[in-house]
C-alpha cells in the first residue's frame, strides 16, 4: 500500500462543481494551489476543483527538495537549451524558491536552506558536475565543487504537503472544492463546458493543473505519467547527511529531517518500463533497492513509510505553460518532469498573467 510520509492538509474542502465561474482550475497540487494564489492576488474569480483531496497527487508524495534547475545538470542543460535559456531556467527556479516561501507567509512548511549536494556516480557525471560548477559561476550563480560533490548553497527543502496547505489557507471561502472529478471538457466559442458526475459548469477559462493525469482528460497532451518511489524511516540518531543529496543523474535522492527521519527515493532507472504508469503503488523490486541503499547509508532506524507517486514528464524536460493548442479557452500548467516543487509557483504566475 502507498503510505506517503507527509500528512495531508488538515483542512477539508468538500464541494461541488460550480454552475458558472470565470476561471476553473482543475487539480489541487502545488500547481493548482499556486494558480489559485496568483489569480486571487489579481482579483480574478476562480474556483479550484480536486477529485480526491489537496496534495493527493505527486505534491503530497515527493521528496520536498527545492532544487535549482531541471533534472539534468547545468552543463547538460546548456547543451540542450542553449546558454541563455539554461540561465533563464535556473533564475526562474531560484526565484520560485524565494517567492513560494514568501507566499507561505510565515506558516510552518518545514523550510530549511542547507543547500543541496549533487554526488556523481561515475566519471561522466563527475566531469559534467565540474563543468557545471564552472558555467554556473560564470553565469552568476553560487555553486561549489568540493572535490567530491557539487554544492548548490541556495537550494533547500520543505514539507510539500504543508506548502500546498499553506497556499490553500489563503484562498477565498468556497474557492476550493474537493471530491470533484472532472470527466469532460468541451471548449465553446465564449468559454468551456465541464462535467463532473451530474454537475455541469460553464467556465470562462479552464486551467489544467493535472500534471501526470492531464492525458486522461485531454489525450493529445504529451505528458508521460512516470512513477517515482520512496521510503522513510523513524528518527535516526546518527547524522546521515549534512544536506539533501541528489545523485546518479537525478535517479537517487535522500535527505534527513531535523527530527532525524531519513527519506530516500529513486532507482526508477533500474526498471524504466514498469515505472511508466498511473499506478501509484510501490513495487517490491524498487523498494528492495531503497532498503539496500539505507543499509549502505548505515541507517539503523526502522522503515515506517513506503509510497509512490506519479510525475508528469514532457519531451523537452520543461513545464507546459499557456493556452492549449486547438482547445480555445483551455490553458495548461503542468508537465514538471519531476521538479514541480522547484517550478510550479513561478509557472503558475506566468499562466495567471496570461488570463
Ligand atoms: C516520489 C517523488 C519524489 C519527487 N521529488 C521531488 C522533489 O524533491 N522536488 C521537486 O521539485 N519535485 C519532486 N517531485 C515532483 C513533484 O512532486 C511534482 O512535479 C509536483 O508535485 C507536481 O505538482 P502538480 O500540482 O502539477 O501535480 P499533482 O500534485 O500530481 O496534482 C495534480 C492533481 O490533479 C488532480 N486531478 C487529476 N485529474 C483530475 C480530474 N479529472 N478532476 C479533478 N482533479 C484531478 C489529482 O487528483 C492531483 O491531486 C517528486 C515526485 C515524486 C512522485
Amino acid at each position: 500500500m502507498s503510505t506517503p510520509f507527509w500528512a495531508p492538509p488538515p483542512e477539508k474542502y468538500p464541494g461541488r462543481l460550480p454552475d458558472k465561474v470565470d476561471v476553473l482550475v482543475v487539480g489541487g497540487g502545488i500547481a493548482g494551489t499556486s494558480l489559485l494564489w496568483h489569480l486571487t492576488r489579481r482579483r480574478i474569480e476562480a474556483v479550484l476543483v480536486e477529485r480526491h483531496h489537496l496534495a493527493w497527487g505527486a505534491s503530497g508524495r515527493n521528496a520536498g527538495f527545492l532544487l535549482a534547475g531541471v533534472e539534468a545538470s547545468y552543463a547538460e542543460a546548456v547543451q540542450t537549451y542553449g546558454r541563455e535559456k539554461a540561465r533563464e531556467v535556473w533564475e526562474i527556479t531560484n526565484e520560485n524558491h524565494d517567492r513560494m516561501i514568501e507566499a507561505a507567509r510565515g506558516q510552518d512548511v518545514g523550510h530549511r536552506r542547507l543547500g543541496t549536494a549533487i554526488l556523481p556516480v561515475d566519471d561522466e557525471e563527475r566531469a559534467l558536475l565540474i563543468e557545471s560548477e564552472q558555467l554556473l559561476v560564470e553565469d552568476g550563480f553560487s555553486a561549489r565543487w568540493d572535490g567530491t560533490r557539487l554544492i548548490n548553497p541556495r537550494d533547500g527543502e520543505i514539507d510539500p504537503s504543508a506548502m500546498v496547505a499553506a497556499l490553500a489557507r489563503q484562498a477565498s471561502r468556497g474557492a476550493i472544492r474537493e471530491g470533484v472529478d472532472v470527466a469532460t471538457i468541451t471548449p465553446r466559442r465564449h468559454g468551456v463546458t465541464l462535467t463532473a458526475g451530474e454537475d455541469i459548469c460553464e467556465a470562462g477559462v479552464v486551467i489544467l493543473a493535472t500534471n501526470a493525469y492531464t492525458p486522461q482528460l485531454v489525450p493529445s497532451v504529451k505528458i508521460q505519467p512516470t512513477r517515482a518511489q520512496m521510503l522513510a524511516t523513524a528518527p535516526e540518531s546518527t547524522s546521515v547527511t549534512d544536506m539533501p543529496v541528489y545523485s546518479n543523474f537525478g535517479y537517487r535522492y535522500w535527505r534527513q529531517l531535523a527530527s532525524g527521519e531519513v527519506l530516500i527515493g529513486g532507482w526508477r532507472d533500474t526498471s524504466v518500463e514498469t515505472e511508466k504508469t498511473f499506478d501509484d503503488e510501490p513495487t517490491a523490486e524498487i523498494q528492495e533497492h531503497l532498503d539496500r541503499a539505507i543499509d549502505e547509508l548505515r541507517v539503523k532506524a526502522e522503515v515506517t513509510h513506503r509510497w509512490a507517486g506519479t510525475m508528469g514528464f514532457t519531451e523537452s524536460g520543461l513545464p507546459m505553460a499557456g493556452p492549449l493548442e486547438g482547445l480555445p479557452n483551455v490553458y495548461i500548467c503542468a508537465g514538471f518532469t519531476g521538479h514541480g516543487m522547484g517550478f510550479a509557483f513561478m509557472t503558475a504566475k506566468q499562466v495567471a498573467e496570461q488570463i
